[in-house]
């Protein structure tokens, strides 16, 4: 297998070179937060449902001091987004809100300063560096709310809880981002552990911690390579349809709602209502049947749930997209692979796999052959790189192939 992921040691150096180069000064606070892989139950937290994700040593790192004054200045290491990427800004000191324009990466930092708990913020100057692909589908943009929010609570101590602390972060997701978002990202970058997935009501918060200790299975997270944008109209439209569904079953989310209940209304709404619907009842099912597996260490049973999720996804919900498809078909057609499915919001981004550790290196060269085919095929961006393994800690590990 391949050289380690930059691990947060990487990120951290990038973060205090562009910070020292930028400020001429060394920072006097330096935080971090993990992105996520979710293993089963898509597009559940915002039906009230369960997820199942996993934070990974992908991190958004946050350096910087406090400044005196109502001054903010932050600038991202990343290459990837819109510039300008220094930015400036004035904390209101009337309370008046502060609005989000462009560009449009800043708005995550300037909606985790207007949701903080313990207002008025103080002036700050910050560098913001990330190992977690931006637009992956592994939750970049949580782990720089989560991040952004934990730097201020060393600045200023907030009187908070974890949870508040993740709805905070949602808040500014919403408001300043405009992405409707569940609670899932937030809360896992918030609570995960090492070396354990994350059992989450959505409706009462509770995370129940999954041990995931099986030294002869692995996770594999898989890059399309195509980058998402969930700030577009498919992910609002998605959430107006569940509301919709549940409306007309006349239940507060479909998190209450049965299959039963759906087919006895199936007249009442439109066919892409009903499968919208369809597909959440059930995924919600498999994610709580899913943990039970996981936590027995039931990896075949986990893993055609894994592509029941998948298929639901392409088909029910319609947020796959021909590269995802591709990559869990190529998956499955490897001995030792036990499921794979799409991971995240979709229309691009990751896939997830749970296989034998022996396969981990058939499987990559598989996938890599067909990533390899489709860049020819599409010509995307041009080259694939050598895979990247990343240990999560403890025995079972997660490996990204990433071709970004
Ligand atoms: P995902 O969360 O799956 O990575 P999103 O579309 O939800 O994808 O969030 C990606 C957006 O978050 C980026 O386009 C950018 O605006 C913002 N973002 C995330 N990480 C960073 C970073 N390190 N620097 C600047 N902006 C970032
Ligand atoms: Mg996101």
């Amino acid at each position: 297998m391949a050289s380690p992921v930059p691990a947060v040691g990487g990120v951290l150096e990038e973060a205090r070179r562009l910070y020292r180069q930028t400020f001429g000064s060394c920072p006097q606070v330096e935080v971090c937060a993990p992105g996520r892989v979710n293993l089963i139950g898509e597009h559940t937290d915002y039906n009230d449902g369960f997820v199942l994700p996993m934070a990974l040593a992908l991190v958004t790192v946050v350096v910087g001091s406090p400044d005196p004054g109502r001054a903010v200045t932050i600038v991202t290491a990343n290459q990837d987004v819109e510039e300008p990427r220094r930015v400036e800004f004035n904390l209101p000191s009337d309370g008046s809100p502060l609005s989000p324009g462009k560009p449009g990466w800043a708005n995550y930092v300037k909606g985790v300063v207007q949701h903080y708990r313990a207002p008025p913020v103080p002036g700050f100057k910050a560098v913001i560096a990330s190992s977690v692909p931006l637009g992956g589908g592994l939750s970049s943009s949580a782990s720089l709310e989560v991040a952004v929010y934990t730097f201020l609570q060393q600045l200023q101590p907030d009187d908070g809880d974890a949870v508040a602390k993740a709805v905070a972060c949602q808040q500014a997701e919403h408001t300043h981002a405009g992405v409707p978002c569940g609670i899932m990202d937030q809360l896992v970058s918030v609570l995960g552990q090492e070396a354990h997935a994350l059992l989450i009501d959505c409706r009462s918060m509770e995370a129940t911690p999954i041990p995931l200790s099986d030294p002869s299975v692995v996770i594999l997270i898989t890059n399309s390579n195509v980058k998402h944008s969930l700030t577009g109209s498919e992910y609002p439209a998605r959430r107006k349809q569940c509301m919709e569904a549940a409306s007309v079953l006349g239940r507060q989310s479909l998190r209450d709602a049965t299959l039963e209940d759906l087919e006895d209304a199936r007249s009442r709404m439109d066919e892409v209502t009903y499968r919208r619907a369809r597909h959440v009842i059930l995924e919600i099912q498999r994610t709580v049947r899913g943990s039970e597996f996981l936590k027995k260490g039931f990896y075949e049973e986990f893993g055609k749930l894994m592509v029941e999720s998948h298929d639901s996804l392409r088909d029910l919900y319609e947020v796959s997209c021909g590269e995802l498809d591709q990559l869990v078909s190529a998956a499955l057609e490897v001995d030792g692979v036990f499921g794979s499915r799409m991971t995240g919001g979709g229309f691009g981004g990751c896939t997830v796999t749970l296989l034998q550790a022996h396969a981990v290196d058939k499987a990559i060269l598989h996938m890599q052959m067909l990533n390899l085919n489709s860049t020819e095929s599409n010509s995307n961006n041009g080259s694939v790189h050598d895979p990247v393994s990343l240990n999560v800690g403890g025995e079972l590990y997660a490996t990204t192939l990433d071709t970004l």
